[in-house]
């Protein structure tokens, strides 16, 4: 029997996400990121990325509570892409988590930019993937697997108040790192070098200034 997309998106909407869509993996141009794809499971032929909304509510302050609301999302995420992979083999085809929210800076394949091909949103000025409801709060994971599903198609529209034209650059003034550059450069050591400072005062990373100043999908904000 098929495995039907739409079975896989009533089933992980069913466990929480918010979100979810579909992309084929030789729909992807880049033939680097294709290989990697192939090399990680054989037979990869779809990708499935889902998240979960972030509530603004309870990461704009840097604290313990924050912290633990982030560590509470990233299990359920996780669990969530354990729970589908059990799901798909069921239906009988293989998958593999390609990336869990905590592992995301560590995986060779960058999955905001498969999230972005699949039309979940569009990577903003401060490296995140922004949807047009929730903007960049949003944590998100993938998995890749043999079975052929039908994708979706590309976001075409421009989220970014920054890429739009209209100037915003809230996340770059925002920044304690100077990580996300006036000029659009994102500086990876630099947002390390916070999240390991937060690691060891809040046992778990929890910087979100680049996502709680950005006005799209703010809850204060027109841009929703
Ligand atoms: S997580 Fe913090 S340090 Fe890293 S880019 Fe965002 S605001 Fe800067
Ligand atoms: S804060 Fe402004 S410039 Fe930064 S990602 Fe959000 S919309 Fe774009």
């Amino acid at each position: 029997m098929p495995l039907r997309s739409r079975e896989i998106k009533g089933f992980v909407r069913k466990l929480g996400a918010d979100l979810v869509a579909i992309l084929y993996v030789d729909g992807i141009d880049d033939e680097n990121t294709k290989t990697e794809l192939k090399n990680y499971l054989e037979g990869a032929r779809s990708i499935i990325i889902f998240g979960r909304r972030l509530e603004h509510v309870m990461m704009k302050e840097k604290d313990e509570e924050s912290a633990g609301y982030q560590i509470t999302i990233r299990k359920t995420v996780k669990l969530i892409a354990r729970k589908l992979v059990r799901f798909i083999f069921g239906s009988g085809f293989s998958s593999k988590i390609l990336s869990n929210p905590e592992e995301m800076w560590k995986s060779k394949i960058n999955i905001k930019n498969l999230a972005e091909l699949a039309g979940l949103g569009q990577i903003g000025f401060n490296n995140l993937l922004l949807t047009p409801k929730f903007g960049p709060r949003v944590l998100i994971a993938a998995i890749v697997t043999d079975a052929l599903l039908e994708p979706d198609a590309k976001n075409e529209l421009t989220i970014c108040l920054e890429l739009k034209g209209t100037s915003c650059k809230k996340c770059a003034d925002a920044c304690p790192q100077l990580a996300i550059s006036f000029t659009g450069r994102f500086y990876e050591t630099k947002c390390l070098k916070q999240l390991n400072e937060d690691i060891e005062l809040y046992q778990s990373y929890c910087c979100t200034l680049c996502i709680t100043s950005c006005p799209i999908g703010h809850p204060d904000s027109s841009e929703r």
